[in-house]
């Protein structure tokens, strides 16, 4: 925290500059600006002028002095604005000087290692993908010739498409979608196509008495079939076309109308149809990106403490982390199971196995408890076969 705020307050330094720089230039110029249009007007008025050779005489020497002016006013600028390069360079140095710009040290030895480039660029690939920009994904499928299957590809421009669409408010690509979809939706017991349809009706009368009887039209058609699952929401839906005359805003179900209902909308899309297709609502890089950074101050303190004890390196083979790290609700994804003998947490060449009493323990700890081809439950002492575990995936 004092590392950003000692960086803002050298942006805050090259900012007020930059704000002062604005406005007397701005001044500077506007007064020259004026100062010509004088000019331009005392011509003007030369040339309608009898006396016109006294008057352009003097009308030369302005000019004269107005162009010396504007070149000092020029040269003076730059000069200024050259001067602002140093306060930007100390912005990039207070940085530097601030945050620690290797964290090489706290990665994995072989992370970067030959094969697993690819592996890297077909995440960032995915990313991309997901993320709507396909051109970006192509240019880098292009450059690190990584090897994309094209129906990779579709699950993602699909979703992509149908996004921008909800977020022009256009329900129509994902109407048609929810309707391909709606058996697999209801197995997950999906609310979208109800949602999207009942955000079409709220459009409809959000328009005025005219649409009315179009929007009853679109309920009928449309809503009834959710009658079952959706009442209440059908009954507020119906309810709210008495208010429709005297402006729905200020009524009880001014909620409706809400510019929330789209966000909504979007994340519902995002949520259910990720889960329809086996992918993750989250871009797992950018999962991975935040979680890094949260643990990257803990990790680059446990380092230095490690080199005080010249222990070099902060991975283990178990690949467990020295110490544990809370990322917080959020990056909890899935439960982990810790052995009850010796007091591990599983890991995949470790994993939980379970007795055929249903006790759970490592194999670690199963083959440290088998005495010739028999093993004793260290819980209820029922005598079995190590074969007869089996193993538990969470
Ligand atoms: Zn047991």
């Amino acid at each position: 925290m004092d590392a950003c705020v000692a960086v803002e307050k050298e942006v805050d330094k090259v900012l007020c500059k930059f704000t002062a720089f604005q406005d007397r230039s701005s001044l500077l110029i506007r007064g020259l600006y004026s100062d010509l249009e004088n000019i331009k007007k005392q011509i003007d008025e030369s040339e309608a002028s009898d006396d016109c050779f006294t008057l352009r005489d003097s009308i030369n020497l302005l000019q004269n002095q107005i162009l010396a002016r504007t070149k000092e006013i020029i040269t003076n600028l730059s000069t200024e604005h050259r001067d602002l390069h140093s306060s930007v360079s100390k912005v990039g140095k207070a940085i530097d000087k601030n945050f620690t710009a290797d964290f090489a040290c706290v990665s994995h030895e072989n992370f970067f290692d030959e094969g697993k480039q690819d592996m890297i660029n077909e995440v960032i690939c995915r990313h991309y993908l997901r993320e709507g920009c396909l051109n970006v994904a192509e240019t880098l499928i292009k450059d690190t010739g990584i090897d994309m299957p094209e129906d990779a590809k579709v699950p993602f421009l699909e979703l992509n498409c149908i996004l921008t669409s909800l977020k022009v408010h256009d329900l129509e690509p994902a109407l048609e979608w929810a309707k391909k979809n709606r058996e697999k939706l209801r197995a997950q017991k999906s609310s979208l196509e109800f949602k999207l349809h009942r955000l079409a009706y709220i459009t409809l009368i959000s328009e005025g008495q005219h649409r009315i009887k179009e929007a009853i039209e679109y309920a009928r058609r449309h809503l009834t079939g959710f009658v079952h699952q959706h009442e209440k929401a059908i009954q507020t839906l119906l309810g709210c076309l008495l208010y429709v005359r005297s402006g729905l805003e200020n009524s009880p179900y001014a909620d409706l109308l809400s510019s929330c209902q789209w966000i909504e909308i979007c994340e519902v899309f995002t949520r259910d149809a990720c889960a329809l297709l086996g992918l993750s609502v989250e871009s797992p890089l950018a999962v991975c990106i935040n979680a890094g950074c949260t643990a990257l101050p803990v990790l680059l303190n446990i380092k230095q403490v490690m080199q005080q004890q010249q222990v070099h390196n902060m991975w283990n083979s178990k690949e467990e982390l020295p110490i544990e790290i809370d990322l917080g609700q959020n990056y909890r994804y899935h439960s982990i199971f810790a052995c009850p003998i010796l007091r591990q947490q599983s890991t995949e060449s470790n994993p939980p196995m379970r007795l055929i009493c249903g006790h759970i323990i490592s194999r670690d700890a199963l083959n440290k408890l088998t005495t010739g081809n028999k093993l004793k439950c260290p819980y209820c002492p029922v005598e079995q076969s190590p074969s007869d575990a089996t193993h538990i995936y969470f």
